[in-house]
């Protein structure tokens, strides 16, 4: 088995809309900044799964100066790294995520990410993990400045064509 993590922090600004864990929220009054929708919840989670396989980062991936991932969907940039997790020869024992932010309140919406994600991903819901929790005032995200989102994963080799057991 294979483990990896991810780190992914966003600016939010006023004039940005709001997506996070590939879940609109409409209502909020900011929205993460970034080349793509900058959606860190899910950039983190995209780290994690290339670092379990070792296939480098997002930005090696989908570099943020190439404009056919300018205001892309983190979603579809998610199913790619699935495809080529599966490629490699693993799949997906699990995910977990935090998010660590003011707002959006992500609490209502958990079990809409964590179906968005898997969707994505092409696994059970079971498998994927979203939390979520406050800065508490400290910091940037306790000031409301950013999002930052952490993720961990765990690859299990496919049988056939697995790299390792
Ligand atoms: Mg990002």
């Amino acid at each position: 088995m294979r483990i990896g993590s991810g780190w992914d922090r966003h600016l939010l600004s006023a004039d940005r809309p709001c997506r996070l864990g590939g879940v609109d929220f409409p209502d909020c009054p900011v929205g993460p900044v970034g080349h793509s929708d900058g959606d860190a919840l899910v950039h983190a989670m995209i780290d994690a799964l290339l670092g379990a396989a070792a296939l480098g980062d997002i930005g090696r991936h989908f570099p943020d100066t190439d404009p056919q991932w300018r205001d892309v969907d983190s979603l579809d940039l998610l199913a790619r790294t699935a495809a080529l997790i599966a490629e490699a020869g693993w799949r997906i024992g699990n995910v977990d995520t935090t998010a660590i932010l003011e707002r959006p309140h992500l609490e209502p919406r958990i079990e809409d990410m964590r179906a968005a994600l898997a969707a994505a991903l092409d696994i059970e819901i079971a498998r994927v993990s979203v939390k979520a929790t406050r800065g508490e005032g400290v910091g940037p995200e306790g000031r409301g400045e950013c999002v930052t989102a952490r993720a961990v994963v765990l690859l299990i080799p496919t049988g056939e064509g697995g790299r390792e057991s």
